[in-house]
């Protein structure tokens, strides 16, 4: 509870909304020993006093189409999972000349990014976002 008394052109810091922050302000009016209209000594905005809210932001209400970004399609939470994987390693160009090793990167002309998982003879399965191929390998 607040006990202090309020009275007409006394200075007290007050959150403005035109500000954004609080700011001193007037109070012009006092209604049942409360501030009824301030007005604000920063933008000279008049506006009703509001009790003081805790610095913590109450959870806001946010349009569900406003927040946090919708779940991506599986390719590219598949193409995230890979980069972050990846983590540097250059994904070599497929070509059926080259001696693909498990855990090597390949970037295929038509299912794109993908890693060697196994090597069996001269074939290997690459992972690809579309799922596992077996592809040549020298
Ligand atoms: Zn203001």
């Amino acid at each position: 509870m607040l006990n202090k008394t309020y009275y007409a052109g006394q200075d007290l810091d007050a959150p403005c909304g035109r500000c954004k922050q609080e700011t001193r302000h007037r109070v012009m009016t006092v209604t049942n020993g409360l501030p009824e209209k301030l007005i604000c000594a920063t933008c000279a905005s008049i506006h009703k006093f509001r009790a003081e809210k805790p610095k913590a932001e109450a959870p806001a209400r946010v349009p569900r189409s406003a927040s946090a970004p919708r779940p991506a399609p599986s390719a590219s939470r598949f193409h995230e999972l890979m980069n972050a994987e990846q983590a540097g390693a250059v994904a070599k160009p497929y070509s059926v000349q080259t001696r693909w090793e498990e855990g090597a990167w390949m970037d295929h002309p038509t299912f794109g990014l993908g890693k060697v998982q196994k090597r069996a003879g001269r074939k290997v399965d690459v992972l690809f976002k579309d799922g596992l191929k077996t592809l040549m390998s020298a």
